[in-house]
């Protein structure tokens, strides 16, 4: 019984600890992109292969319909209705009339 209750606990205490790292590189990973001039999370402005611009979510480490290749990911483009990688864009390259072009196109999630 006690060694039972070790090895729990010793589960929970690995899976905290698994947690708390995933979620320090996931902060890292946007705390460096931020400094390289990226907005990523909630409203990432993203470009696909064809031009077209579009909001998504954008944390690293965490995806759900998409495949995730690091500074790229295969993603649907709701502007175009296709499958294609995308990238971040760097907020300060678009212009005004671009950003709200991306904002109207709509955010696809996760
Ligand atoms: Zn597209």
């Amino acid at each position: 019984m006690a060694v039972a209750a070790r090895e729990t606990a010793a589960v929970r205490r690995r899976l905290v600890y698994g947690l708390a790292l995933a979620a320090g590189i996931s902060l890292g990973g946007i705390g460096i992109a931020r400094l390289l001039g990226y907005r990523l999370g909630m409203h990432t402005v993203v470009r696909c292969r064809s031009g077209h611009l579009f909001e998504t979510v954008w944390i690293p480490g965490i995806k759900l319909r998409a495949i995730d290749l690091g500074i790229a990911r295969l993603q649907r483009c709701p502007v175009g209705a296709h499958w294609s990688l995308v990238v971040p864009v760097r907020e300060r390259s678009l212009s005004g009339e671009q950003r709200a072009a991306a904002a109207r196109a709509g955010r696809t999630v996760l």
